[in-house]
This record gives structure tokens, sequence and C-alpha cells, in this order.
């Protein structure tokens, strides 16, 4: 059974994508099958992964309104390693469309759950945004990945998020818990980010990750060749941190979210 993660925060511009796509490759470069969920019309991460989102024949558009199935829309990143549920900007009338169905927020959630042998790990990237369909993506999750940067403004909108994520987890989804924060497009040399960063880690103690992603231009470079960070320069700092991210959290999973046993299942 696939372990289901939203990248969310909803501010823009804060490293959502390049998190989502560079995990998804580290992770299967940890021979992890992964399943990368775009749930963004900008349709960023399928463009990142490599995937065209303009000849795509069926999206997660198709799969949120009940018109395809996840087995028939998804595609593979031949470049990642993983398979990708794409988006384009049609996902953007979804928003609307799905107000009249039953059930809305948990469409992306019954949708996933019918492949999730397939897969290890699902990672969704999320919109900049609170939205209907970031609640699909909270609805259908076990945790959720906040990156962050470190600068003044990054805690602002950090509450509105959590009181968030409180809610879905009290009326909608009992499974869901803030995996941790990541800190993203680190620049060592700011004192700024030093403050905000030792911040973070005296308020939200391990929920903190131990990686932290530096801002580093072959991870910028890299979706405008249709390829991960992680795979278009291996060696560069970005592409080394998130491939020790993806490390982290398959320890992170196996010791928050460990099973129990069979032995005490059976009892
Ligand atoms: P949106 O809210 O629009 O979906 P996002 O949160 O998904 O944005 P990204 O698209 O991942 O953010 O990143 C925003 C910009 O910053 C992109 O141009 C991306 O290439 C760049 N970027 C992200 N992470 C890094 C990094 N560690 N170093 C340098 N540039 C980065
Ligand atoms: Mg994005």
């Amino acid at each position: 059974m696939a372990k289901i993660f939203c990248v969310a925060n909803q501010k823009g511009g804060v490293g959502k994508t390049t998190t989502a796509v560079n995990l998804a490759a580290g992770l299967a470069q940890l021979k992890q099958r992964v399943l990368l969920v775009d749930l963004d019309p900008q349709g960023n991460a399928t463009m990142g992964a490599g995937i065209n989102k303009s000849t795509l024949t069926s999206s997660i558009y198709e799969v949120l309104l009940g018109m395809a199935d996840v087995a028939t829309a998804r595609v593979r990143s031949e470049n990642g390693g993983f398979d990708v549920l794409p988006a384009n900007r049609e996902l953007a009338g979804a928003e609307v469309e799905m107000v009249e169905l039953e059930q809305r927020e948990t469409r992306l959630k019954q949708a996933l759950r019918l492949v999730a042998d397939d897969y290890d790990f699902m990672l969704i990237d999320c919109p900049p945004a609170l939205s209907m369909l970031t609640l699909n993506g909270l609805c259908a999750a076990h945790g959720v990945i906040i990156p962050m940067q470190c600068e003044y403004y990054a805690l602002e909108g950090l509450s509105d998020l959590v009181n968030t994520i409180k809610k879905v987890h009290a009326k909608l989804n009992p499974d869901l818990k803030i995996i941790g924060l990541l800190r993203v497009m680190f620049d060592t040399r700011m004192t700024l980010s030093q403050q905000v960063s030792a911040q973070l880690e005296s308020h939200f103690g391990d929920k903190v990750f131990k990686t932290i992603i530096p801002r580093n231009v072959r991870l910028a470079e890299a979706p405008s060749y249709g390829m991960p960070g992680v795979t278009f320069d291996p060696s560069s700092k970005g592409a080394q941190a998130y491939i020790a991210f993806g490390a982290e959290m398959v320890q992170r999973v196996s010791q928050q979210m460990a099973e129990p046993p069979r032995a005490a299942v059976q009892a």
C-alpha cells in the first residue's frame, strides 16, 4: 500500500513543485515505486517530469470528474523513473464542476485507492491556494510536507495552513498529519536565513526535516530540459540535497508510520 504525501503551502513560488518532482526522482533512485500526482492547473510538475501537458489524452481533470481512471491517465516519466498523473489548465475547470458532485472532497482519494498497490509512495503537488483541489489532496494523503523559505514572511501563512490541516484531520481525514517542514532555497550566507531556520527548529522541533535544500541554480534550470534536477545534474548541491531528503523521508516514514507487526494485527 502506497504512503501518500501532499506537498503543500498556499504561498506561491516557495518550492512545492521542485520538491515534489525531485523527491519523486530521489525516491525512484532508492528503488521506490512512485506516482507523482500533479494537482495544479499550472501543470508545472507534469512539465518538470518531462511530459508535454498540451498533448495529454487524459489527465487528472478527467480522473476527478469520473471520466477516466488513474491507470488510464498516468504516464511514465522516463527521465525521472516514476509515473505521473498529469495536469494542465483544464484542471482549473474541475474546481467549479466538482461543486455539483457528491463527496467532492474525497474524489482524488477514491481514485488513488485503485492503484495504491502499484506504488510505495504517491506525492501530490498542490496548487498555491487552500482550494477544493488542495482539500482533495489533503483528504487523500497520510501526511503533509511543507516546503518553506527561511525568510521574514515565511511563518505568516503557516498558521492558516496548519489550521486547515487540523480541520481536515478532525472532520475528513483522521490519518492526516504534518510529516515535516522542509527548508528550501536556503542561503547559508544570509544571517536572516539562519535566524528563521533556528526559529523554526525551536518552534517545531523534530517536525523540521534535518535535510536543508540549498538555493541552487541547477534545480531551477532542470525543468526547461524536462528533467528533475536530481537526474539533470546528479552531482549538484541541489540534487544531492534532494537525494538525501529522499533517504530521510524513507527513514521517517518507516519510523512514524510503521504498520503494526503482522502478529499484532492477527492477535
Ligand atoms: P507555485 O506556488 O507557483 O506552484 P511552487 O511553490 O511550486 O510554485 P516552484 O515552482 O517549485 O515553487 O519554485 C519556484 C521557482 O523557484 C522556480 O523557478 C524554481 O525553479 C525555483 N526554485 C525552487 N527551488 C529552488 C532551489 N532550491 N534553488 C534555486 N531555485 C529554486
Ligand atoms: Mg508549483
